[in-house]
């Protein structure tokens, strides 16, 4: 049939399901952990081919060619909000920014009931808020993609690949000019079986999940992968639509509070690339200024601020809109023009290799194995076989450098 029924493995970004006239089309986790889109009813089924038109993963191109791109380094000027967020809050800002002339912006915030991380639609500042910060898993699009139409003016922030589709769409539908779109850098996402085991190990000593936030800054921003979570055992409690001011405080302990640096273990499977998505590994074609984004940001990480601990944001300005967009922020952020060398220096320039463990990982992830076994059995012998083709690479880049 003429629809994505044969599509497996791909970017689960939902936008195929936010077009489909008779809404036949569900999002589900597939068995490894990661949206795909279902027909839930293959007979109501018009093959008008509107849910591939709309698809980046079937096109081997990106839908925007961004030229003469502006490259930032920037921060937000409102110290809270910096502290708050993942680098330097112009994610944040930007929101913030938009809803004030009018637009809704559509961010991700975490469910704690379902245990997800969730688009989800904001028309003030107060209700963006639970948008701050990265939540380093797939995000469930259609409870906020439903909420577009075609009169109002909207922010959209995502992946590249869930953007890149959300360009196809506001173009198919001649709506580009009511919309800003916004992605980041992507290191790639985590079966979702790696989140809910973690939450399953980190709930026996918090009890249920009531809080979680993935970056923080107590020990600087270069330090700041680690894990804060608040369970219904704790003391206090964080509601996610609690004040502006009361978000903002930073909190200066949590009651489970992991760094990587330390050994967190859903870092460890996140950043050592265990058990990303198929997509994220060979088919990634939105690496370092490749995006359908008006304006792509992420952690400026390189030597230009190796001594900044407050946060550095890295901006592309991709259109004319998005650099229009920055020259109307400069009362409410910092923007300094660099070079695409230092602003994109730390990036992926390529997706990583998939590891043969990773289907073993998966099986173990749903057996309920805990992240503790499989990391002290799979994951350490899958590291001592690679030692020799690490030190072998780590030779080659020596040899390189010195040239
Ligand atoms: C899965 C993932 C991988 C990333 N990989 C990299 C990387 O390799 N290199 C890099 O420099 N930066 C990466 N980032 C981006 C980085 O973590 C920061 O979000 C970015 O630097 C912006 O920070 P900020 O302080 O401006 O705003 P923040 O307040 O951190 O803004 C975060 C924005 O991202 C959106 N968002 C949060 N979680 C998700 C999600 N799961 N799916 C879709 N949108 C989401 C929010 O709606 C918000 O608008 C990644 C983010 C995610 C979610
Ligand atoms: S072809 Fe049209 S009707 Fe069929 S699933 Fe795709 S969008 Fe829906
Ligand atoms: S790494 Fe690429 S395919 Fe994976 S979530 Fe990010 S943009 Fe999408």
């Amino acid at each position: 049939m003429k629809n994505i029924s044969s599509l497996h493995s791909c970017y689960g970004c939902g936008v195929c399901a936010t077009i489909c006239p008779p809404k036949i089309i569900d999002i589900e986790l597939n068995p490894e952990g990661f949206y795909e889109p279902r027909i839930k009813d293959t007979s109501r089924c018009t093959e008008c081919g509107l849910c591939l038109s709309v698809c980046s993963f079937v096109d081997k191109e990106v839908a925007l060619k961004a030229n003469d791109i502006e490259y930032y380094a920037a921060w937000s000027k409102d110290n809270a909000v910096r502290r708050k967020c993942s680098s330097g809050g112009i994610g944040f800002e930007i929101g913030k920014y938009l809803i004030s002339q009018g637009y809704k912006a559509c961010g991700v915030r975490y469910d704690c009931d379902a245990n997800r991380a969730e688009h989800y639609m904001a028309d003030t500042v107060e209700a963006y808020i639970p948008s701050i910060g990265s939540k380093y898993i797939q995000s469930y699009t259609l409870s906020g993609f439903k909420e577009l139409n075609r009169k109002d003016k909207f922010l959209v922030t995502g992946t590249p690949c869930q953007i890149d589709s959300m360009r196809r769409y506001i173009r198919k539908l001649r709506i580009e000019d009511h919309f800003v779109l916004m992605d980041f850098f992507c290191h790639g996402v985590p079966s979702m079986w790696v989140w809910k085991q973690y939450v399953k190990e980190v709930e026996k000593l918090t009890g249920k999940l009531t809080y979680v936030s993935w970056r923080n800054k107590q020990t600087g921003w270069h330090d700041s992968w680690s894990m804060g979570i608040e369970g219904e055992d704790g003391g206090e409690k964080i509601n996610w639509h609690d004040s502006y001011a009361m978000l903002m405080r930073g909190k200066k302990s949590y009651h489970y509070f992991s760094r990587l640096s330390t050994g967190d273990l859903f870092y460890q499977f996140f950043l050592g690339n265990a058990c990303l998505g198929k997509a994220c590994y060979k088919n990634c074609k939105y690496k370092m200024s490749s995006s359908s984004a008006d304006i792509r940001i992420g952690d400026l990480w390189g030597k230009a601020y190796k001594e900044n601990e407050d946060g550095v944001s890295a901006v592309l300005a991709l259109t004319e809109k998005g650099k229009a967009l920055i020259k109307e922020m400069q009362e409410y952020c910092v923007f300094e023009k660099r070079t695409a060398e230092v602003v994109m220096e730390g990036q992926m320039r390529k997706s990583p290799p998939m590891p043969y463990i990773r289907k073993r990982i998966i099986e173990q992830l749903r057996e309920g194995k805990s992240l503790f076994h499989i990391s002290k059995t799979t994951v350490r012998l899958y590291k001592i076989a690679c030692l020799p083709k690490r030190v072998i690479n780590k030779i080659i880049r020596i040899i390189k450098w010195e040239r």
